[in-house]
C-alpha cells in the first residue's frame, strides 16, 4: 500500500477529529460561499483558514471603531432579478441577506479634460456623456448598448463554471438564443466595438480608462464578454454597497 503523505494524514486526522465530509481551504468568498452551499446541502463541512479572520480580499479591519473594507468594497451580486446575483442567491441558500446600499453614482472621474460621474441611472449617463461629446451621441447610446446586449444574454443564462464542456453544452441546450448572442462576441474586444461607433480619441481614452478601473487591462485587452460586466453593470440596479461594508459579509456565511 502506498505511503500516506503528511497532507493526506493531517486531512484524515481533521475529517476524523471534525467529522467533517468535505474540508474546504480558505475563507475568502470562494470558499465561504462553498462552504455555506454544501451546509445548505446537510453536508459538514470544516473551513481552514490561515489567517486571523475570514474574508480574504473581502476582509476588513477595525479601527477606533471603524470597519475599514481592505479589498472588494463595491460588489456585484446582489441584484434582484436574472441569473448575475450570485451572492443574493448563495446568502437565501442558508437563509441570509446583507442590506446593501444603492450607489447613485458608481464612479466619479475626474480626469484632466473629463469630469464626469457614472450615474447608476443608464439613461442619465448617456445623457451627460453625450453633452460631453455631442458629435458622438449616437455612437455613444449604440456602443453602451451593445454592452448591454452582452449583459442582458449573460443575466439570463446561469453563471457557474465556464471551464466544464458538459456544464457549458447543458446550458446551451437550454438557453441557445443567449449563448448564440454571447458567442458573437467571444473574438471581440471593447476597443474593437468602440471604434466601430466612435472615433473621438479622448473619448476612447475614457472608456480605455473605464475598462481599466474594472478589468485592470485597457480596451483592447477587455475581452467584449466582460464589457457587459465592466461597463454595463456600472449602470445595473445589481451593483451595490454592503452596509457596514464587505466585511461585515464572512461573519453571516459563518454564522451559517
Ligand atoms: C483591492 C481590491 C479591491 C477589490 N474590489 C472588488 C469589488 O469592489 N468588487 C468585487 O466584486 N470584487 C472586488 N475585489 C475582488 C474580490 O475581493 C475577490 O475576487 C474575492 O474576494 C476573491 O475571493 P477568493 O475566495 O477567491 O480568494 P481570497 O479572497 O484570496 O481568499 C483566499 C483565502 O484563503 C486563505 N488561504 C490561502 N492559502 C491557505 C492555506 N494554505 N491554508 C488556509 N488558508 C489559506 C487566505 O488567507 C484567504 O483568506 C477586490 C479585490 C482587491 C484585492
Amino acid at each position: 500500500m502506498p505511503q500516506k503523505t503528511i497532507f493526506q494524514v493531517l486531512i484524515n486526522n481533521f475529517m476524523t477529529n471534525f467529522d467533517a465530509e468535505v474540508i474546504v481551504i480558505g475563507a475568502g468568498m470562494g470558499g465561504l460561499v462553498t462552504a455555506s452551499q454544501l451546509v445548505a446541502k446537510g453536508i459538514d463541512v470544516l473551513v481552514l483558514e490561515k489567517y486571523l479572520i475570514p474574508g480574504g480580499s473581502g476582509g476588513y479591519f477595525e479601527r477606533n471603531g471603524y470597519r475599514f473594507d481592505v479589498g472588494a468594497s463595491m460588489i456585484f451580486g446582489f441584484g434582484k432579478e436574472g441569473t448575475t446575483n450570485l451572492l443574493t442567491r448563495a446568502l437565501a441558500a442558508v437563509d441570509r441577506e446583507l442590506e446593501t446600499i444603492p450607489d447613485p453614482v458608481q464612479i466619479h472621474y475626474h480626469l484632466p479634460d473629463i469630469d464626469l460621474k457614472v450615474h447608476r441611472n443608464y439613461d442619465q449617463f448617456i445623457a451627460d456623456l453625450s453633452d460631453r461629446f455631442p458629435q458622438e451621441r449616437r455612437g455613444i447610446k449604440q456602443f453602451y448598448d451593445e454592452c448591454w446586449r452582452v449583459f442582458n444574454c449573460l443575466n439570463s443564462i446561469p453563471l457557474l463554471s465556464l471551464e466544464e464542456w458538459r456544464y457549458l453544452l447543458r446550458v446551451f441546450g437550454q438557453n441557445p438564443l443567449a449563448c448564440l448572442g454571447l458567442v458573437q462576441y467571444l473574438p471581440q474586444n471593447v476597443g474593437d466595438v468602440a471604434r466601430r461607433y466612435i472615433s473621438n480619441p479622448q473619448l476612447l481614452k475614457f472608456i480605455d480608462m473605464e475598462c481599466y478601473c474594472w478589468s485592470v487591462v485597457p480596451a483592447d485587452r477587455t475581452p467584449m464578454i466582460n464589457a457587459g460586466m465592466v461597463l454595463a453593470i456600472a449602470t445595473t440596479e445589481a451593483l451595490t454597497i454592503p452596509r457596514g461594508g464587505w466585511g461585515k459579509s464572512p461573519s453571516l456565511w459563518r454564522r451559517a
